[in-house]
């Protein structure tokens, strides 16, 4: 069986790299040296479940635990170890902890499994050092934009480049993290939900059928400025108001496309010439529509756009969009979906199926194998903060669900 207490204690183990000492959760940034310290850390403890550990040129550590046949392609589990700055013990790290005790509950019992099993702890998959997220499992699945990547720094300048050398891994070298479709089976993911569906549901496990994509858009409304005591209100083009009623349409939009579970959310508003006295003529806002129905997304896009036409022959203003990316929702293997389904049901376990509105490490596997991503309730659904917590019988769901699959697809019946 495998050991709750045990991963506790590994979960600890890891946590003790980047506890901040005033109680501060944890901070344990991708390439500092305490990700370091902590990765070396963990490297010991796959090496003494006689593992065949690496740390590949990206930074992502891959343990091998030999399968009966080792031509076969692997059976991968895992999540990543970085945090943001005062994060939480959970976020990632209990993918990582978790797939470990699998391995160990494995060993313990002797088990022969047909194909090989991969531990995958991946490098730098929150964006807090270097503002980009999931780069190690980007790095691994040919959806690195290497050029882009090359320019990134963090808040103290250190560039990506530089992070790596205190490493000891050699940027230029990054394309040979990448590994071929024929090498994976699946790949499986535990995570906590960071969001507050599973326990408002009183659920211990949801399966994941899809993963959210935003698309980010920026949108500069140009108006006039003037003087705010003489100015009559109806000779006014002001840019604010103007934008004030594209923030209400972003939230109006994706309010009726709540059915989907898409969502819209203006996150920053830039106003010149910010003054009390002066109508504002410019203002700058960025959004962001996610969601994982394409369909569902372009309805909310849509009335955005015609919101745009109107604004600008109403109030005399002018508006430009700029698309600063569009990402594709990632849908997850149906086979993978239906494994996990099986598998809960055979446990006992209580779930549902639900979409994950953050990205994960799985979004990038799933592009070159079929993915699964297993989620636990946490509390509040908190994450991403020191209060972050998931109960331990949810974590025990979790781990019970990850060992079943990882056999069930290691041990082919036929
Ligand atoms: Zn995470």
């Amino acid at each position: 069986m495998a050991n709750i207490q045990r991963l506790l204690a590994t979960l600890s183990r890891i946590n003790q790299f980047g506890a901040d000492p005033q109680g501060k959760g944890i901070t344990r940034l991708a390439y500092s040296e305490t990700y370091t310290d902590a990765l070396a850390d963990f490297k010991e403890l796959c090496e003494a479940e006689q593992m065949a550990v690496r740390v590949d040129a990206f930074g992502n550590l891959i343990a091998r635990r030999e399968g009966k046949n080792p031509h076969l392609p692997v059976v991968a589990l895992g999540s990543h170890m970085d945090t943001v700055i005062h994060g939480g013990e959970y976020d990632g790290t209990l993918g990582v902890a978790a797939a470990l005790e699998v391995i160990r509950s494995l060993n313990e019992e002797r088990v022969e499994t047909v194909h090989p099993i991969e531990l995958i702890a991946f490098a730098c998959e929150e964006s807090a050092r270097f503002g980009a997220s999931t780069l190690g499992s980007k790095a691994m699945t040919g959806l690195l934009d290497t050029y882009a990547v090359s320019n990134l720094r963090d808040k103290n300048g250190i560039t990506i480049q530089e992070a790596f050398r205190e490493c000891s891994l050699d940027f230029h070298k990054i394309g040979e993290a990448l590994r071929r479709r024929e090498e994976f089976k699946v790949f499986l993911e535990l995570h906590i939900e960071q969001g507050p569906l599973l326990e408002a549901q009183r659920q211990q496990i949801g399966i994941v059928t899809g993963i959210a994509s935003p698309t980010r858009i920026q949108v500069h409304v140009s108006g006039k400025a003037s003087h705010s005591g003489t100015t009559p209100m109806n000779d006014r083009q002001d840019a604010l108001a103007a934008a004030a009623e594209i923030i209400l349409e972003v939230e109006s939009a994706a309010k009726k496309e709540a059915a989907f579970g898409t969502v819209g959310t203006v996150g920053v508003c830039m106003v010149q010439p910010g003054a009390m006295n002066v109508i504002p003529d410019s203002v700058t806002l960025q959004l962001e529509v996610r969601g994982t129905s394409e369909q569902s997304k372009n309805n909310v896009l849509d009335s955005l756009f015609r919101l745009f036409r109107e604004l600008e022959s109403q109030r005399g203003v002018i508006i430009n969009p700029a698309v600063i990316n569009v990402e594709r929702p990632v849908l997850l293997s149906e086979e993978v979906v239906a494994k996990l389904t099986e598998c809960s049901e055979s446990l006992d376990l209580s779930y549902i199926r639900m979409t994950s509105g953050a990205g994960h490490d799985a979004m990038s596997m799933a592009h070159i194998c079929p993915t699964g991503l297993i989620f636990i309730p946490c509390r509040e659904g908190l994450s991403h903060h020191p209060d972050e917590f998931a109960a331990v019988e949810h974590i025990e769901a979790g781990l019970r669900l990850l060992k079943e699959a990882v056999l069930a697809f290691a041990i082919p019946s036929s």
